[in-house]
């Protein structure tokens, strides 16, 4: 499988790195870094090589999600540092270079050169994909970074609730002011079916994403159920695509995988 995404222009892209994909949300925790750790798994399982940036630079979490903490780059040469591996995927983060609890306090040129050395100061090797967690929002420094990175496209995780619906369209509109193609919406958390009965309650709601894609003309991707499993499997670093392969979810991400 080829990614769709066409090479960035105009940008300087990253030698050895066909296409960069940012994963975004208009809103924090609406799963945006779970649906990009699961998305990048599900992209290697479907035959890529991939890497996953960490782009979230005053909350990074794939350290934790990929079960990485603690584990530090090794320094190549000069400030070159060499991508951590989980689940034979390439991992950077500015996670792995500061303590958990040190609160990132950097004004935005920081934030800047920091994400800057983590692309390109990075032995990635060679890479189909490489998968970037963008910080949530979408104010300057959000925008900044869009245009700072040599994005082939972005995808936009929002819950099926209005209100994130109003920020993912934030968010949509921020990649298309700076020329970014959206390669669609992920709707996460879209329903839950209880472990018990088998019922199925659309807590957040549903299908916002799917109709918000469609006002939009943008592809809908896939919808993610809200699951403990989802959970569980994040807060322990061992994400379902890779630690159950054959669960239904695991299925789900491979599914929207092939539409990237
Ligand atoms: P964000 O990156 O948008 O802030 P996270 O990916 O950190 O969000 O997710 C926020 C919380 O929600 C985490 O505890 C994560 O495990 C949980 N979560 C995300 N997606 C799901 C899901 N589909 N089902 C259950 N829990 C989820």
């Amino acid at each position: 499988q080829q990614p769709a995404a066409a090479p960035a222009r105009g940008k300087a892209g990253i030698p050895g790195i066909d296409a960069i994909v940012a994963v975004a949300s208009g809103k924090g925790g609406v799963g945006k870094s779970t649906t990009a750790v699961n998305l990048a798994l599900a992209l290697k399982a479907n035959g890529l090589r991939v890497g996953i940036l960490d782009a979230d630079i005053y909350g990074p979490s794939l350290p934790r999600l990929l079960d990485l903490k603690d584990r530090k780059p090794e320094i190549i040469s000069g400030r070159t540092l060499r991508a951590l591996d989980a689940y034979g995927v390439k991992v950077m983060s500015i996670g792995f270079l500061v303590e958990e609890e040190t609160p990132m306090i950097w004004r935005g040129p920081m934030v800047i050169s920091a994400l800057n050395q983590m692309m390109r100061e990075v032995e990635w090797g060679d890479l189909d994909i490489l998968v970037v967690d963008m910080p949530p929002g979408t104010g300057d420094a959000q925008l900044t970074m869009a245009q700072q990175v040599p994005l082939a496209g972005a995808i936009i995780v929002s819950t099926p609730q209005d209100l994130a619906l109003i920020d993912a369209r934030r968010g949509l509109a921020m990649f298309q002011r700076v020329d970014v193609p959206v390669l669609g919406i992920i709707e996460n958390m879209s329903y839950f079916l209880c472990p018990h009965c088998g019922e199925r309650t659309d807590i957040f709601s549903h299908g916002g994403a799917r109709k918000e894609a469609e006002t939009l003309g943008v592809p809908f991707l896939g919808e993610v159920p809200l699951d403990l499993r989802i959970r569980e499997t994040s807060d322990a670093g061992t994400p379902i695509v890779a630690s159950d392969p054959e669960s239904p979810y695991a299925k789900v991400y491979r599914e929207v995988a092939t539409k990237v």
